[in-house]
């Protein structure tokens, strides 16, 4: 049988530091076989339960970014099913040889397991983490704490390797169109633009959260994501001209207040369109000065992104159920009948707490969101109105351009105060933060009405206390403050 080497492409748009790809093409050339690169509409992206489907944002950006990808090769297959069985149906006619950058989600060593089990040959390369995910402590254990994670990889995530950029160019030998129409349904086989892989989907917008099921089209419009880049290239020109334009210098001073758009990087690395590695480069070829303080503030954000990605891949769980176990369980979220109402007017943007609507109207709207703000309304959400940060994660996991189950997830455990990495419990005080984050209020006015005026659902001093009753911190009765705990800002 002839051997065919598949490049299964999956969240890596790019060409440059592709490890699965460049070693795919390196091998084929070497071996003389036949080459197939690969996106797979996977059955539950698309056909499962309209819930768990890809969201309204991702099939929208996958249908936006993988034709535009596809355009750098002279064959390029979008086939509808499950990888197990579309490698399985080619393996009956070619001797079949898989390649693959790694994710930290469970559920793709899932997916491994089943092709390894089927006998099928698959390479998986490290591709999720810049740095070795086996790092571990001097004890041998694996690293909870950012800051201790942190000093182990920084000189080596700021050494990080690049894969040489892959050619898939016409010299190649491709696996031809007319093969693949031989062993695939034709309905099977889904033309590679944008119309066609949007029809793929089912066209609605449901999220479960707790029991409910709530159609997100019957409370709020659809987001604008036309703004969005779609290409490697576009995304590394936005990253020069970001260094260029001293963003890194300013980073550490300006990377708070919302007027201020930081790198716009985390679109780019969530869909592989820029690696780690190659941020490194560029930061490299441009700041000798590593010790600058914007530099390196940058950087530690970078390996925040990595540290989240680590415990994910060591915790499976996480997406779940709070990191620290004394918090399992232990919490007495919202009552569900309140907290849908409070919820659905928190996805509104109709706090009532003008900085949360603000941060929301802008998510809901464009997909994306300033850090700060995620912190904002994620501590708003579980303290002030109790609700359950899977509930939040959910609507994040629904919307968020730049979805990254690990930082999301990272993200709404840190806000709520149970993840790794533990800190004294915060409390963000709405009036505090709008005061220092968005002095002149161009961001609140850019994004509410300009007649807004709304209560809060509730006054903060009042939520705050119910949230320090709900973690345990205030004793209902005695009112006495374990102060030790307690971080407010
Ligand atoms: C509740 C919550 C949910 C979040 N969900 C996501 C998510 O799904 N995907 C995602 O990429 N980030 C998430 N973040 C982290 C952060 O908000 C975004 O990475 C950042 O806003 C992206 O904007 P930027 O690219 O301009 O970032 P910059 O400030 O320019 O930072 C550069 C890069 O560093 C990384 N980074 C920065 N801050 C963080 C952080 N706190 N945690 C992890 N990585 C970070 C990102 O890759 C980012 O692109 C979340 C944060 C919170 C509080």
């Amino acid at each position: 049988m002839q051997v065919i080497s598949i490049y299964w492409c999956r969240k890596d748009f790019r060409l440059d530091d592709n490890p699965a790809l460049f070693n795919c093409l390196k091998e084929s050339r070497e071996e003389d076989t036949l080459f197939l690169p690969l996106f797979i509409l996977e059955d539950y992206m698309t056909k499962g339960d309209p819930i768990n489907q890809y969201s309204y944002t991702s099939r929208v950006l996958l249908s936006k970014i993988l034709p535009k990808f596809a355009d750098n090769f002279t064959e390029f297959s979008v086939i509808n099913g499950k990888i197990s069985q579309v490698l399985t149906k080619l393996s009956k006619h070619y001797n079949v040889k898989v390649y693959v950058n790694d994710d930290v989600h469970p559920d793709f060593y899932k997916q491994i397991k089943k092709i390894k089990e089927n006998g099928l040959n698959i390479k998986v390369y490290q591709d999720s983490l810049a740095v070795d995910k086996e790092t571990k402590t001097i004890t041998g254990n694996y690293y909870s704490i950012f800051t201790p994670f942190k000093k182990n990889i920084l000189a080596k995530f700021i050494d990080t390797k690049i894969i040489l950029k892959s050619n898939p160019d016409s010299k190649i030998n491709y696996l031809s169109k007319n093969a693949i129409e031989k062993i695939f349904n034709k309905k099977d086989l889904v033309k590679n633009t944008e119309k066609d892989i949007l029809k793929e989907f089912k066209d609605t917008r449901l999220i479960k959260v707790g029991k409910n099921t709530i159609d997100l089209d019957g409370i709020i419009a659809r987001p604008e994501l036309n703004h969005v880049y779609t290409n490697e290239k576009e995304v590394l020109d936005i990253f020069k001209k970001y260094i260029k334009n001293d963003g890194l210098i300013n980073y550490k001073d300006k990377r708070d207040f919302l007027k201020n758009t930081n790198s716009n990087m985390a679109i780019a690395l969530a869909w592989g369109l820029i690696s780690a590695g190659i941020l490194m480069r560029e930061i490299k070829n441009h700041h000798a000065d590593l010790n600058h303080l914007g530099v390196q503030t940058y950087i530690s954000e970078l390996i925040w992104r990595e540290f989240y990605k680590y415990i994910l891949y060591h915790n499976s769980t996480v997406l779940n159920e709070e990191f620290q176990k004394k918090y399992r369980n232990k919490i007495e979220w919202r009552e569900n009948k309140e907290a849908v109402k409070f919820f659905k007017l928190w996805v509104q943007g109709k706090t009532g707490y003008d900085i949360v609507d603000a941060s929301m109207l802008e998510l809901a709207k464009t997909g994306q969101m300033h850090n700060r703000s995620r912190m904002i309304v994620a501590s708003i959400l579980t303290k002030n109105l109790g609700i359950d940060w899977r509930w939040g994660q959910e609507y994040f996991r629904s919307i968020l351009a730049d979805l990254d189950d690990a930082s999301n997830n990272g993200g709404w455990q840190w806000s709520a105060s149970v993840g790794s990495d533990p800190k004294p419990i915060r409390i963000f005080n709405p009036y505090t933060q709008a005061d220092n984050y968005d002095t002149d209020r161009e961001y609140r006015n850019k994004w509410l009405d300009k007649d807004y005026k709304l209560e809060a659902i509730i006054e903060h001093k009042q939520a705050r206390q119910e949230a320090l009753i709900r973690y345990g911190l205030l004793n209902n009765k005695h009112k006495d403050h374990n102060q030790h705990h307690l971080f407010s800002d």
